[in-house]
């Protein structure tokens, strides 16, 4: 639409095929006819403030559709991977697309041993695809300098250190370390009430605590894409429940962008947008399970008591047990 504008592309024909999706593009359309109509008698400046009006209104109208059109961060394009032995060939992956918008949270389910883990070492660039492509901020994965936040089912705090200066690690290894992030760092401390603990070694806090912690070491990073591994698997069911809210929660704050691989399906069910669930290996895409709940305040531990959350554990199940 924008290339059309800029070029002048026949503006009222665009206007009249497009105005079904939204009224006001007929309004746009009449008055372009007159526009056009009378164009010969106008100077070419006149007609130039008329293309700028209309293409500034039509930016308005569409700037969000624009933006979500915009800002895919990451796209599987047929995407497969085979890890190659002494003993043989691992297919790992079959043919993978699909794309993530900002500020999703996708979960992905399947099978013991499908390849969800290679999917994600894929996206951080640890692996390459052997067919197809992966693209972040629509540059290949090898191109890319974006930052890329992983959480493991470990947290990997350092006990030799203060939960703060775990927290600065990264910072410290990618030189990024400035008054500005440590006030960041402290911020985050604060925010997620970890503020108190900040010269505690990490064996004085809870299981909850610590994953809390490497969440907020991945998010002073300030990554544009989070990649979850079973971050809460090494936690018992309670605990699980309660972190697995918090995390949600905090990833939602922040506006994250994150993929979370989980064999837990009501965890997928309790912080996604949607649920990729994929075939027994080599993986492919069994199904995509767009997630809608209706309620006030979304959260993962609201969503579990949600009418809806039920049936999506079960349409997720079936298409998990229809696959093994
Ligand atoms: P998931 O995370 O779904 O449990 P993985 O992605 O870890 O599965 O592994 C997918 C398949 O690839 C498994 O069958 C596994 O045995 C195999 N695999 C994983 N890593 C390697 C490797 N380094 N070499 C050979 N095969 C591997």
């Amino acid at each position: 639409l924008i290339i059309s504008l800029r070029l002048s592309l026949h503006l009222p024909v665009f206007c009249f095929f497009f105005h079904f999706l939204h009224p006001l593009l007929f309004f746009f359309y009449s008055l372009l006819i007159l526009y056009t109509t009378a164009q010969k008698k106008q100077s070419g400046f006149f007609r130039l403030i008329c293309r700028r009006t209309v293409f500034l209104l039509l930016h308005k109208l569409y700037r969000n559709r624009l933006e979500a059109l915009m800002e895919t961060i990451l796209e599987f394009q047929n995407v497969s991977y085979a890890y190659h032995t002494l003993d043989g060939e691992t297919p790992a992956l079959d043919h993978i697309s699909f794309s993530v918008k900002k500020g999703e949270f996708i979960a992905i389910v399947g099978p013991s041993g499908c390849g969800k883990s290679t999917l994600l070492s894929l996206i951080a660039g640890l692996l390459h695809p052997e067919e197809g492509q992966i693209l972040i901020h629509g540059k290949s994965v090898e191109l890319h300098n974006s930052n890329i936040g992983y959480m493991l089912q470990k947290d990997h705090l350092f006990e030799w250190r203060s939960i703060y200066r775990n927290i600065i690690l990264g910072l410290e290894i990618q030189h990024k370390l400035n008054p500005q992030t440590k006030e960041k760092a402290k911020e985050l401390l604060a925010t997620y009430g970890l503020q108190n603990f900040a010269k505690a070694r990490p064996s004085e806090l809870s299981g909850g605590m610590r994953q809390r912690a490497a969440l907020i070491r991945t998010l002073v990073l300030d990554p544009d894409l989070l990649l979850l591994d079973e971050p809460f698997s090494a936690l018992d069911y309670q605990t699980r429940l309660t972190v697995g809210d918090d995390i949600g929660q905090i990833i939602r704050k922040e506006k994250k962008t994150a993929i979370l691989v989980t064999h837990d399906l009501s965890e997928a069910v309790s912080l996604g947008d949607r649920v990729i669930v994929l075939s027994a290996r080599p993986a492919a895409i069994q199904q995509t399970i767009p997630l809608h709940f209706e309620m006030k305040e979304d959260t993962p531990l609201l969503r579990r008591n949600a009418p809806e959350f039920k049936t999506y554990f079960n349409l997720v199940w079936r298409e998990l047990n229809g696959s093994e």
